[in-house]
């Protein structure tokens, strides 16, 4: 039967069927690849070459990530921020910043496949660089992102995740700010935090759960097998992430996407971190967080006109599937 949901952080309804969820080797996708090393230019000799490195962390004699200017940036730092109004249209310089995180040292290991203990100084490098980026008073937000398999918008195969700083925050994480407040107001809670506590209660989403963080897969996603992953305590910027959490995100983070192959091998992804714009107003509303999305459906006309997506796996039988993954 068909039944329409609403996404209680901002809104968003879908359409899942609660019974006949199709079976996963139904769904058909582009497998990512990983072509050949010699062009690429994060590794080898190549990588000895990059120019504009900005942050670096080793792990085991070896560097595991690699912060370093992108060669085509979609914002520069070295452009003064100046806004102008153009009638009734607003716009402004192109002030940012736009960087690669090279997340692997070898070519043919992907994201998901480096150990925990790599994925953690990855994890920490991005916190250091939120940190750093939240000193520059003209920007107020970064969204970190991984774009894994062509089909994704990866455009190189050498494993490797971005960072797009901007001087104003994206609409996604105004409607997200913009309702979580709302919700404080209202019930003096923050409501990811209502969300983990529901969700542990229920265990119907859950996909795992550690000391600091919970993997489920959300009441309305907007792609099937979708999967947040929620820090337990309240922590409104990603930047403040405790040190001592940095291995359980790895884990958990790690945990999703090897289950997420086991089951659609190849599967191309996204994931972004949802975090709070510089600043503290939003402290006690807002809860960051990481939203992945596996790419085993096309955005087509019904999604673009309306807002609306449709969930060929309800969202309790997509968690089922993946805990029983390994
Ligand atoms: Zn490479
Ligand atoms: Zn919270
Ligand atoms: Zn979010």
């Amino acid at each position: 039967m068909p039944e329409i949901r609403k996404d209680p952080v901002i809104g968003r309804w879908i359409i899942t069927s609660t019974d006949d969820s199709i079976d996963p080797k139904e769904y058909s996708y582009d497998k990512a690849e990983i072509k050949s090393s010699e062009k690429c230019p994060f590794c080898g000799k190549n990588s000895d070459m990059i120019e504009n490195e900005i942050l670096r962390r080793n792990y085991d004699g070896k560097w595991a990530v690699r912060f370093v200017e992108n060669k085509f940036p979609a914002l520069i730092e070295n452009i003064k921020i100046d806004r102008y109004a153009d009638g009734i249209y607003d716009k402004m310089t192109g002030h940012g910043m736009h960087e690669v995180i090279i997340d692997s040292h070898d070519h043919n290991t992907p994201f998901h496949e480096i150990t925990p203990e790599e994925m953690e100084i990855v994890i920490a490098g991005m916190v250091e660089r939120h940190r750093m980026l939240k000193k520059d008073r003209d920007l107020r937000y970064v969204l970190f992102f991984k774009n894994y398999g062509a089909s994704a918008g990866a455009s190189l195969s050498h494993s490797h995740s971005q960072l797009i700083a901007t001087p104003v925050v994206p609409k996604i994480a105004v409607e997200e700010l913009t309702f979580s407040e709302k919700y404080y107001k209202y019930k003096e809670r923050c409501i990811f935090c209502d969300i983990v506590d529901q969700e542990t209660e229920e265990e119907i989403r859950i996909i795992k759960q550690n000391d600091s963080f919970l993997s489920i897969v959300p009441f309305a996603p907007r792609f099937p097998f979708e999967c947040w992953i929620l820090p337990k305590e309240h922590n409104f910027s990603f930047g403040d992430m405790k040190k001592k959490d940095f291995r359980s995100l790895a884990i958990i983070l790690k945990d999703y996407l090897k289950r997420l192959q086991i089951v659609f091998p190849g599967l191309p992804y996204n994931f972004v971190i949802h975090t709070a714009p510089f600043g503290n107003r939003y402290r006690d509303c807002y809860h960051w967080h990481i939203e992945l999305m596996p790419r085993l459906t096309k955005i087509a006309g019904f999604e673009w006109g309306s807002g609306f997506y449709i969930i060929q796996t309800s969202p309790e039988k997509a968690a089922k599937i993946l805990r029983e993954a390994l």
